[in-house]
């Protein structure tokens, strides 16, 4: 078993698809250890996306991810990492195969819905930023 942090991003919340994508999350087999609503600051995002702080689109992406509200979700499942990125799809919803949560509910390469860690060792760090100890039900 392993974990991943993932978040329902703010024009997911706005479009109203938070029921249709935790409804997959419990039918792709994941059990939720902790799940949070919640606004992001945007020094919040900041910190959070740290690791694109190079990348041009940093800063849209931190404006956009303090927007509105999200939810964010400690999952655990078999190869949660892979298994979640599958089922999301490619960054960019035009890419993204049919039937992945982006191909249905994204709205743009930016605000694609939701998030999923890269790695092991990510999901870690990034469950950590959401959550204390306490409040991930094993
Ligand atoms: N992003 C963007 N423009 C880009 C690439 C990424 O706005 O050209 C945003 C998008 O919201 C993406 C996030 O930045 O989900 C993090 O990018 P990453 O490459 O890690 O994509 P992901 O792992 O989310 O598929
Ligand atoms: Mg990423």
């Amino acid at each position: 078993m392993s974990k991943t942090l993932i978040m329902i991003k703010p024009d997911a919340v706005k479009n109203k698809h938070v029921g249709d994508i935790i409804a997959r999350i419990e039918k792709e087999g994941f059990k939720i250890l902790g799940m949070k609503y919640l606004q992001l600051s945007m020094e919040d995002a900041k910190q959070f996306y740290k690791v694109h702080a190079a990348r041009p689109f940093y800063n849209d992406l931190c404006k956009y991810m303090s927007s509105g509200p999200i939810v964010a979700a400690a999952l655990e499942r078999e190869n949660a990492v892979a298994h979640w990125r599958e089922v999301i799809g490619a960054t960019d919803p035009k890419e993204a195969k049919p039937g992945t949560i982006r191909a249905l509910y994204a709205e743009s390469k930016e605000a694609n819905a939701v998030h999923g860690s890269d790695s092991d060792e990510n999901a870690e760090l990034e469950i950590s930023f959401f959550f204390k100890g306490y409040e991930l039900v094993p």
